[in-house]
C-alpha cells in the first residue's frame, strides 16, 4: 500500500492505474476506522481493480464549538486496517494541501436548500463543507466509484446531487449501516460515550424500528407514532433534534404512506455527543413498505476494530 499526502503524487498513481485499465473505487473517510468503514473499502476492493481510501478531518464542515480539534484520530491504526483490507492507496493530506488559499477567499460548494434542512438546521455550513471537499476529493480522484454509507442519509443524498449536478463521471455507491449487537449504528464518535451513555444509545435504534414496524403495519398516523418515539427517547436521557420521516430526495416531511422513497431518520445528543441514524423505507404501489435498517454485527466491542 502506497500512502500519499500530495494530490500531484496520488494523480500520477491514478493515471498509472488507469494506463493499465484499472477500475477506481474511492473510499472518501475522516478516519479512525470501524467496520463501518470497513465494509466500504471491503465493496470496493470486491467491485474495483484499485482501491483508494482518503482520512482527512476536514474543517470546513465542523461549526463553531464542535468537536473538530478532539475528533478521534488513529493514523497508525488505521494504516494497518486498510494494509490489511488491501487498499492500494491511503490519501492522507494535510489541511494546506486541500485547501491552499486557506483563510482567503475560499471555494464554496453549496446547496443552499437542501443543506439548511434535517441536520443542517442544527449544524450551519455543515453540509457546504462537505459538497466542498467532495467536489475537491471527485476531481482529484476520478474514482469509477465512490463508497459512502448509508448511516450519513442526508450526506448521501446531497452527493448524489452534486454528482449529477456536476456531471461527475463516477457511481455513488450506498453501502449498508454496519450495527452494533444491540443495533447502535458504528460511528467514530461513538467513542466519546460513555457507559451508560453507550447503553441509552441503543434506544436510538429500538425506536426507528418502532417507528418502521408502525409503518409497516399500515398505521397511518406518522406523527404520533414519531412524538411517542421523541417521548420514549428523551425518557432515556436523550436530546432529540429531529425524528422524521421525510421525502428522500426533498428532503421535506411527510405523514402519509404512499408510494415512494423515504427515510425515517433522527439526530440525537446523548450527552455532548450528536449521533444521527435512519432506516430507508420504499412503499411500493401497492402500499407494502420495504425497510433497510442495515445489517448487524455480533461482536460488542467494536467502537474501533
Ligand atoms: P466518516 O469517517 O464518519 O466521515 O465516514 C466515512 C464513510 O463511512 C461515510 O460514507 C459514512 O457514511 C460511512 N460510515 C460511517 N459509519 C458507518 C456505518 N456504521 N456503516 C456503514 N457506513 C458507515
Amino acid at each position: 500500500m502506497n500512502k500519499i499526502s500530495q494530490i500531484e503524487k496520488v494523480r500520477d498513481e491514478i493515471t498509472q492505474a488507469r494506463v493499465h485499465n484499472k477500475t477506481i473505487g474511492f473510499v472518501p473517510t475522516m478516519g479512525f476506522l470501524h467496520r463501518g468503514h470497513l465494509s466500504l473499502i471491503e465493496k470496493a476492493r470486491a467491485e474495483c481493480d484499485f482501491v483508494i481510501v482518503s482520512i482527512f478531518v476536514n474543517p470546513t464542515q465542523f461549526g463553531e464549538g464542535e468537536d473538530l480539534d478532539r475528533y478521534p484520530r488513529d493514523i497508525d491504526a488505521d494504516t494497518s486496517l486498510c494494509e490489511n483490507a488491501g487498499v492500494d492507496i491511503l490519501f492522507h493530506p494535510a489541511v494546506e494541501e486541500m485547501y491552499p488559499t486557506h483563510d482567503a477567499d475560499n471555494l464554496l460548494v453549496s446547496y443552499p436548500d437542501l443543506s439548511k434542512k434535517l441536520c443542517g438546521k442544527f449544524r450551519p455550513g455543515h453540509f457546504d463543507g462537505v459538497t466542498t471537499i467532495m467536489s475537491k476529493l471527485l476531481t482529484i480522484i476520478s474514482p469509477d466509484k465512490c463508497y459512502m454509507g448509508k448511516k450519513d442519509g442526508q450526506q448521501l443524498i446531497i452527493l448524489n446531487r452534486l454528482i449529477h449536478d456536476s456531471f461527475f463521471p463516477v457511481s455513488l455507491i450506498g453501502c449498508p449501516t454496519i450495527r452494533e449487537a444491540d443495533g447502535l449504528a458504528l460511528s467514530s464518535r461513538n467513542e466519546y460515550l460513555t457507559a451508560d451513555q453507550r447503553r441509552e444509545a441503543a434506544e436510538i435504534n429500538n425506536n426507528l424500528k418502532i417507528v418502521a414496524e408502525s409503518l409497516s403495519s399500515g398505521n397511518g398516523n406518522i406523527e404520533e407514532a414519531l412524538t411517542q418515539a421523541i417521548v420514549r427517547l428523551e425518557d432515556h436521557e436523550l436530546t432529540v433534534q429531529y425524528f422524521d420521516y421525510v421525502d428522500i430526495e426533498t428532503l421535506e416531511s411527510v405523514r402519509t404512506i404512499s408510494p415512494g422513497s423515504y427515510l425515517l431518520c433522527a439526530a440525537v445528543m446523548c450527552g455532548t455527543t450528536r449521533l444521527i441514524d435512519n432506516y430507508s423505507v420504499i412503499v411500493t404501489s401497492q402500499g407494502a413498505c420495504e425497510i433497510d435498517r442495515g445489517i448487524k454485527i455480533q461482536l460488542s466491542d467494536s467502537a474501533h476494530v
